[in-house]
């Protein structure tokens, strides 16, 4: 896949013709719909997420870490807290830092981020987590935190619907996830 052009604008249309009236859309971490945009060349495919999401929702997929010119593959990154800043550096080579692109990326989704009613992403991700994201401490404590794409967002769009495929697998809470969606839909008109 060519991400010189930004991949979410890329959209998946619903698979429900019931669903088309007011049909919200969400962005996807893309590894959730099957692309192999990981460090490692691989996806998280979760096909039965997709198919419930997509009965409501046009899915916009997006990678940060492929967004912001990482490669695929690349190397892994986690997130460290460094005094008030928390930064993303390489697992294998701590010198590799791509915080600043991370984020500059993050800034230029801006407009797409007006555009949408949520978010659903990849668990754990130190880009997609949404406070599940592992922050290691220079104490050598490890806690959770929110990958950067999620900060940014938190900071920027107080309020914009956000959920993980790992908490979506539970029915009820797809449904109150749905509800926040429309709700919050209606709350920008
Ligand atoms: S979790 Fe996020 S940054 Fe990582 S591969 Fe999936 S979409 Fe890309």
């Amino acid at each position: 896949m060519d991400w010189s052009v930004p991949p979410a604008w890329r959209p998946r249309r619903p698979t429900s013709s019931d669903a088309v009236d007011e049909c919200p859309r969400l962005l996807l971490s893309a590894c959730l719909l099957g692309q192999a945009v990981r460090y490692d060349g691989g996806h998280k495919h979760a096909p039965e997420l997709v198919e419930a999401l997509g009965r409501f929702a046009e899915l916009i997929p997006l990678c940060p870490e492929a967004g912001a010119g990482l490669g695929i593959p690349r190397p892994p990154v986690d997130l460290h807290r460094e005094g008030d800043r928390v930064r993303m550096c390489g697992v294998d080579d701590p010198a590799f830092d791509p915080t600043d692109a991370l984020t500059d990326w993050c800034r230029q989704q801006a407009a797409l981020l007006e555009a949408v009613g949520g978010c659903v992403l990849k668990a754990r991700s130190p880009s997609c987590g949404i406070g599940s994201a592992p922050l290691h401490h220079p104490d050598g404590r490890e806690t959770s935190t929110d990958g950067l794409f999620v900060a940014y967002v938190r900071a920027n769009f107080p309020g914009l619907p956000m959920a993980d495929e790992e908490t979506l697998r539970d029915p009820v809470q797809l449904v109150g996830f749905r509800e926040w969606v429309f709700s919050y839909a209606k709350r920008e008109e």
